[in-house]
């Protein structure tokens, strides 16, 4: 298997952090995919994307269980937007 994007051939599975914005909160998902090693390019295959789905409706319902605060996520500067958002954001993370 070459990498679409550097045509690398060093790819391989490994463990990665998948980012999902459920409102202002930031959820991780660990999956594991075929990631080239060159540049970084993630290989989401069938499963995986109907994993996320369900992981990403699932929080969007509220229904999650096991999720781990991680760290927060701050906003700076943004005065202009103030009525928009709070400025202080909860980051959690969802392992599997
Ligand atoms: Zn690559």
């Amino acid at each position: 298997m070459k990498c679409i994007v550097c045509h690398g051939e060093d790819i391989q599975i490994g463990t990665v952090k998948e980012g999902l914005n459920i409102e202002n909160d930031l959820v991780y998902v660990c999956v594991r995919i075929p990631v080239c090693r060159t540049c970084g390019e993630r290989y989401y295959d069938r499963q995986t994307m109907r994993f996320l789905e369900e992981v990403n409706q699932t929080l969007r319902e509220k229904k999650h269980k096991n999720l781990k605060e991680i760290g927060k996520i701050f906003e700076y500067g943004s005065e202009i937007q103030q009525h928009e958002s709070e400025g202080l954001h909860q980051g959690i993370m969802a392992g599997i």
